[in-house]
């Protein structure tokens, strides 16, 4: 089994050894929110404190009863919540069910823990039950919420919570990590740090989720297009099997650069470095530059409310708006 040294994340250490001080001094909250943006590994944090919390000798030294529990993923005092499939929330049912077990004793008469993962999506109903759980505890109960900086969560769960704030680790540390996870592959880390927001896991998942790739894929098309080599309709067609939600991201990260550019005359610090050059020869008016970002923004923002989205109509009428555009010249 890995160290627990080695299981934390290096820019989690920080808070890290603050949780496990608080354990060692029996000053730990009931109820911690682990924030931070996606990709930073909030729930490999809150699961390592779990296991910690869990062991008998506090250290998850892996060899004691609970230990062999966690590691069967059998602990009977440890609950993971999230969202079911169908709906993608977390329901008042699953709520109940923690408030029931938190009004229980431990089976194993130590702690229990809960993982709330991603707190944000618990409906507004289970927020609420949630909430007298948190105003009036049970002793060595450790409830954990995790959630992505950018996703709310009412202040009233919010405000019953210890708040931990997980920060991204600086570029040079967090290029040579990537370096180390990634030893064979070579890759601008610095571009792919870019495209991920300074978040290393995100990076990590960026590779082998073969999305480089997609992205430049991707790219190369809107290129095609600005000079007549290529059918919005056909490329349509052809991407809207993929992420949807992933195409938009480039899409929008791409017309953000462009626009910084020009904005600039080619002086600002870009994502997409790699783009520089292409940045340079697209000629673009500024408003109707922001014109398109709106669009992009607007129906990014539409995806999340509407059902039965339809990909390919959302697609065709984004690209036929950029050959619009960019009728070669
Ligand atoms: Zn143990």
């Amino acid at each position: 089994m890995k160290s627990m040294l080695e299981a934390i994340l290096p820019w989690c250490q920080p808070e890290w050894l603050k949780l496990k001080e608080a354990l060692q001094n029996d000053r730990l909250p009931h109820a911690l929110l682990l924030m931070g943006q996606p990709g930073l590994g909030k729930k490999k944090l809150a699961d390592v404190l779990a296991h910690t919390v869990l062991c008998e000798k506090k250290t998850a030294c892996g060899h004691c009863h609970s230990c062999h529990l966690w590691q069967a993923k059998s602990h009977p005092d440890f609950i993971l919540i999230e969202p079911l499939a169908d709906t993608q929330t977390i329901k008042i049912d699953q709520i109940r069910a923690v408030i029931e077990s938190v009004n229980q004793t431990a089976m194993l008469n130590d702690y229990r823990v809960i993982i709330i993962h991603p707190a944000a999506s618990m409906t507004l109903a289970a927020a609420n039950a949630l909430l007298k759980t948190l105003e009036e505890p049970s002793a060595k109960t450790l409830i954990i919420l995790i959630n992505d900086q950018s996703a709310k969560l009412p202040l009233t769960i919010k405000s019953r919570c210890q708040k931990i704030l997980l920060k991204k680790p600086a570029k040079i540390p967090a290029m040579s990590w990537l370096q180390d996870q990634l030893p064979n592959l070579s890759i601008d880390f610095e571009l792919l740090l870019n495209l991920s927001e300074g978040a290393p896991l995100k990076a990590l998942a960026l590779v082998s989720e073969n999305q480089l790739t997609i992205r430049e894929d991707f790219y190369q098309g809107l290129l095609n297009l600005s000079i007549n080599r290529e059918n919005p309709l056909d490329l349509a067609l052809k991407w809207q099997d993929q992420n949807l939600l992933f195409l938009m991201q480039l899409l929008f990260s791409f017309l953000k650069d462009l626009l910084w550019f020009k904005l600039s005359s080619g002086e600002a610090v870009l994502i997409n470095t790699d783009y520089a050059a292409v940045f340079a020869k697209l000629s673009i008016e500024t408003q109707e530059l922001v014109s398109y970002l709106n669009l992009v923004q607007q129906r990014f923002n539409e995806m999340g409310l509407m059902q039965n989205l339809n990909k390919q109509l959302l697609l065709e009428e984004l690209l036929i708006r950029w050959t619009n555009y960019y009728v070669s010249g």
